[in-house]
């Protein structure tokens, strides 16, 4: 029974005292009953909360009441149970790490935003380009076919990247997409304003692309990574490729566990066998570690 649903958002819109914000929002949140973690900053909100259908339509209602969040857009899943353990609401510097040096404000320049359905055609013409504009741990395990993957540790390297890379880009079309589109809005507005003219994002992100009734997430192949403990969610409805790569011998595979080392916790995709043979473990360091919870949980099962 799915009584449960998960919500994905953001809404950027200035926030003149977003401590203020954060307390309110904090207790009217624990109040409702719901979990998650949500980020308030000077330029908006952004945030992925679970609880029950009564709970999130109420928390629904109200933030597309607040007058600060008026055309705000909510992704929903649906789901059995909550999916954090904790509600967090935090004050940052920024909605989304871009560090840039002269930031950008979507709500003045921002890429095209492009409809699922157009996305999905135009993911099929050679003059268009596709940025994945997320982490590279987030592209491994699913991303669209022929998406360029910039090879970045962390979401603020990729205007370093984009223009040591200029050339792959220059001439070309571009469409960016994110999990949600946050991270497009910045993007793909700091895309333009580097000189590029033809910038698309995906709206509403590859969450949205999955639930749209032409696209039906097609041409997504393997799972979205997403920041709860579903850890990946299916997108494309009509087939399902698997892109993600079993970290100790690269056969295809799609289960994450985390590093067995507790000082380490690295999330690395690997099979039951694999995961056995390794000690759960990231490295000879991480496996040989005296508090390796995979070694700590094999001693409890042979007693
Ligand atoms: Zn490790």
């Amino acid at each position: 029974m799915n009584n449960y649903r998960v919500l994905l958002y953001y809404h950027y819109t200035n926030i003149e005292n977003p401590d203020e914000i954060r307390e309110d929002h904090l207790i009217f949140c624990k109040e409702i009953g719901l979990l998650g973690r949500v980020f308030i900053s000077k330029e908006g909100i952004n945030g992925t909360v679970s609880g029950t259908v009564e709970q999130t339509d109420l928390y629904m209602d109200v933030l597309k009441n607040h007058p600060l969040f008026q055309g705000i857009d909510f992704k929903i899943d649906e789901s059995e149970t909550h999916v954090f353990k904790k509600m967090h609401v935090r004050v940052k510097n920024e909605l989304v790490n871009f560090s840039l040096e002269d930031d950008i404000n979507p709500l003045e320049i921002t890429g095209r935003h492009i409809e699922p359905r157009e996305f999905y055609q135009r993911l099929s013409d050679p003059d268009t380009i596709v940025i994945d504009a997320r982490n590279d741990y987030e592209y491994d395990v699913g991303h669209f076919r022929g998406a360029i993957k910039p090879e970045i540790g962390t979401f603020r390297e990729l205007p370093q990247w984009i223009r040591e890379n200029k050339h792959l880009l220059v001439g070309k079309k571009i469409m960016t997409y994110c999990t949600g589109g946050v991270r497009c809005e910045k993007f793909s507005g700091w895309l333009k304003k580097e000189g590029f003219d033809d910038v698309g994002q995906l709206n509403g992100g590859i969450v949205t692309y999955g639930k749209d009734s032409i696209a039906k997430g097609q041409l997504w192949d393997g799972n979205c990574y997403v920041f709860d403990s579903r850890i990946s969610v299916p997108i494309n409805r009509v087939e399902h490729v698997i892109v993600g790569k079993d970290y100790f011998d690269g056969t295809p595979c799609e289960r994450y566990i985390n590093c067995a080392n507790p000082e380490c916790n690295k999330q690395i995709i690997a099979s039951v066998e694999n995961e056995h043979k390794y000690l759960g473990a990231c490295s000879e360091e991480c496996r040989t570690h005296p508090r390796n919870r995979y070694v700590a949980k094999m001693k409890i099962n042979q007693i």
